[in-house]
């Protein structure tokens, strides 16, 4: 049935560094709609993998399917007009420039009106009572916002956030969540790496595990917690 055809499937993915082996053979396939949790001990391999399937880095073997496209090392940008975007650990704002020009200068190629969408982008996600301040005198918090804001001029059908809630203030930390499940609702699918537990028991469907690059444990937050190898995983890191 429709409902169940995967927006985005990894097959054997794996990404080495020389011969450091961080993701290793991974089969990984998100639902069109889901929202994801991705967890694993520190250098498992999820912003590797991240940076994998949305192209930053070229995988050494295997195939990325995005909305049933072969998306296999096609270039970052490439992969984002195709739908998929995705946030740094990191953010990265233009400093120098306003909130606003910081979402216009997201490289946009369809019809639509950019200061238009930019507007409608700032008021969902309230930060449009900033629009004309500087990236630089945001918040931590509300640069990771900004980012999800840059993203989203994009129109994207799946985005992967790399610790969206990281280091934010647990009120907008909610209004992150908020926007997440809300953004869901209206049929972004989601892949979240997040270290807050809380956080992803409560916003995720299901919950995929990595320890050394590879896929431990797959399924409901409370029955993955439970796994030994789990519990193993976390506790020799
Ligand atoms: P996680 O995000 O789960 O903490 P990473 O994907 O960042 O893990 O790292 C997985 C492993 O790959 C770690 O051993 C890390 O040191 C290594 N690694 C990550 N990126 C690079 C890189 N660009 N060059 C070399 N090694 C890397
Ligand atoms: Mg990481």
């Amino acid at each position: 049935e429709r409902e169940s055809e995967p927006i985005l499937e990894t097959t054997d993915l794996t990404k080495k560094f020389g011969s450091l082996v961080a993701n290793d053979g991974i089969d990984f396939s998100v639902t069109d709609g889901e929202i994801r949790g991705l967890i694993g001990p520190n250098g498992s391999g999820k912003s590797t993998f991240f940076n994998t399937v949305s192209g930053f880095y070229k995988p050494t073997s295997g195939t990325v399917r995005f909305n049933g496209t072969d998306v296999t090392g096609w270039k970052p940008y490439a992969i984002a007009r195709e739908g998929l975007a995705r946030t740094f650990q990191i953010t990265t704002p233009f400093e120098e420039m306003t909130v606003r020009d910081n979402l216009l200068a997201v490289p946009n190629d369809d019809d639509v009106d950019s200061r238009e969408r930019a507007a409608e982008i700032l008021e969902f996600l309230e930060i449009d009572h900033l629009a004309d301040d500087l990236a630089d005198e945001m918040s931590g918090g509300q640069q990771k916002l900004l980012e999800l804001a840059r993203i989203l001029m994009l129109d994207p059908d799946c985005i992967m956030l790399d610790e969206p809630t990281a280091g934010v203030n647990p009120a907008l930390q909610e209004r992150i969540l908020d926007h997440i499940r809300e953004m869901n609702r209206q049929g972004t699918s989601f892949v979240i790496v997040e270290h807050d537990m809380d956080m992803i028991k409560q916003i995720a469907d299901t919950v995929t595990v990595f320890d050394q690059g590879r896929v431990i444990a797959e399924g409901a937050f409370d029955d993955v917690k439970g796994d030994p190898r789990v519990r193993e995983a976390y506790l020799g890191s």
